[in-house]
């Protein structure tokens, strides 16, 4: 059974505006469960198409991110560098690590109850939440305790 939101479906509501650039970019973002920056995007990218450079990989990436098919992320709170995925996998939010910058994935309902509950309130509706977790990851909390001692 082929999920809404499969690659193959996404690719054929896009239609025409799939361009073989556009679509090798969405699938290395489909294929990793990894958030990748443009240059790494643009890394993966090359491997497979040598005459890409990363004028076109960024202008790909704002392409997809505005028909919906990639979501761009921030991880720190400082901003300074956009990350990308797939809109493939459910709503989630991120936990970076301030030890190794690892990013964990955060799955909850909260978000969507708080949502709920502040549109009954409000009659207001919202439409996105950036929400950012940071704190140290399962190896890092000891160092951090240890520093703190
Ligand atoms: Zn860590
Ligand atoms: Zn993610």
């Amino acid at each position: 059974m082929e999920s809404k939101n499969s690659l193959e479906s996404r690719l054929r509501a896009a239609g025409r505006r799939m361009t073989p650039q556009r679509k090798l970019i969405l699938s290395i973002l489909d294929q990793t469960g990894d958030h990748l920056d443009a240059e790494e995007v643009y890394r993966r990218a090359k491997q497979q198409n040598s005459n890409l450079n990363i004028a076109t990989v960024y202008r790909t990436l704002s392409i997809l991110k505005d028909m919906e098919l990639i979501e761009q992320r921030y991880f720190a709170r400082d901003h300074n560098v956009e990350y990308y995925e797939s809109v493939n996998k459910g709503e989630h939010y991120h936990f970076t690590c301030l030890g190794c910058r690892k990013i964990i994935e955060v799955e909850t309902p909260k978000i969507v109850q708080v949502q709920k509950e502040f549109s009954a309130l409000t009659g207001a509706k919202f439409t996105h939440a950036c929400v950012c977790f940071e704190g140290y990851c399962a190896n890092c909390v000891n160092d951090e305790e240890n520093l703190t001692l």
